[in-house]
């Protein structure tokens, strides 16, 4: 397993050792973060102290051709709840990162405001300070602009910037680790994006078996009524939860609201879809490109974001 600690305050580089028995326990991804972070003492420290660290992972398949492995997580203490915070993202950048590393430990912070360029096994902290302000998507672009469009981007907006604590990173133009308030944290250390170039390969124990276990299961799910499901109406199922009173609507306190059929997946579907989008190696397809074409809310904006991205695929 190779994890990067990168302290920057010193702006250095450490290629940290896990040993076995860890991989065993947690093979990656939440767990080995939260490990880490309870021998970091989290509990002892304000989320915005300069020694909570900030911990990118991917998971023992992120990257490979099993299906739905595009996934990479982000952990630290939450400045939302003061207790463990963590999230998860699908989109391309954590099956590119995972070609060169499992993970990424931010310590300490920086000075001003700084990103951070891999590329293969070379790495490298580069001035931000004309990102600095910029929204996400304008991040992302600037940065394919400067290094190559072949480059995945994790960043985080001025909400991040300021530490509002609900702020989420964001990667792909439109993929978030929304929970728990992790673009905070990465506000705090002053760092506004990962960008991530790898030309290096997985290794696998057997990777003819893997493989076709893989496409099985790939063609197993595209078969299943559940992608159909996703294809019409995506993860707004918002409609069907509401008959069993599970909407999250007033923060919670009530569980039903008559106006879920005006925003459900099925009326999206209906008035503004354009087309199906997917994830890296996902058969569900639950992400679409739509477009708002008249009346108050009309928007080319969302459609300008995952236009880029259905480019990139
Ligand atoms: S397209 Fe949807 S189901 Fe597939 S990985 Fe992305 S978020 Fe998950």
């Amino acid at each position: 397993m190779k994890i990067l600690e990168i302290d920057l305050r010193n702006q250095t580089f450490k290629e940290i050792t896990v040993n076995k028995d860890l991989i065993k326990s947690f093979l990656g991804g939440p767990g080995f973060a939260i490990d880490y972070l309870m021998r970091e003492k989290i509990h002892e420290i304000e989320p915005n102290n300069e020694n909570n660290p900030l911990i990118l992972m991917t998971g023992v398949l992120t990257g490979t051709s099993f299906p739905c492995s595009g996934y990479y997580s982000v952990s630290s203490k939450s400045p939302l709840t003061n207790i463990y915070g963590g999230g998860l993202s699908g989109g391309f950048f954590g099956a590119e990162l995972r070609k060169s590393l499992n993970g990424i430990i931010f310590k300490n912070k920086s000075n001003s405001p700084i990103y951070l360029v891999i590329e293969d096994d070379h790495y490298e902290l580069k001035d931000a300070s004309e990102l600095w302000g910029l929204t996400t998507d304008k991040t992302t672009k600037e940065l394919k602009s400067r290094l190559g469009k072949q480059f995945k981007v994790t960043c985080i907006g001025p909400s991040g910037e300021k530490q509002i604590k609900m702020s989420s990173i964001i990667n792909d133009h439109g993929r978030a680790v929304g929970r728990s308030g992790m673009g905070a944290i990465m506000g705090s250390k002053k760092l506004k994006a990962i960008a991530v170039r790898s030309t290096q390969k997985i290794n696998y124990y057997d990777e003819k078996k893997f493989k076709e276990t893989s496409k099985t299961l790939f063609h197993t799910f595209k078969d299943s009524p559940m992608v159909d499901a996703l294809h019409q109406v995506g993860s707004n199922a918002i409609n069907h939860y509401e008959s069993f009173a599970d909407v999250p609507h007033k923060n919670w306190s009530l569980g039903k609201w008559k106006g879920v059929n005006q925003i459900s997946g099925n009326i999206v579907a209906e008035k503004m879809m354009v087309k199906l989008l997917s994830c890296f190696m996902c058969p569900f397809s639950c992400s679409r490109k739509i477009e708002i074409k008249e009346g108050p809310y009309k928007i080319n904006e969302m459609k300008g974001l995952l236009e880029e991205w259905s480019k990139e695929k």
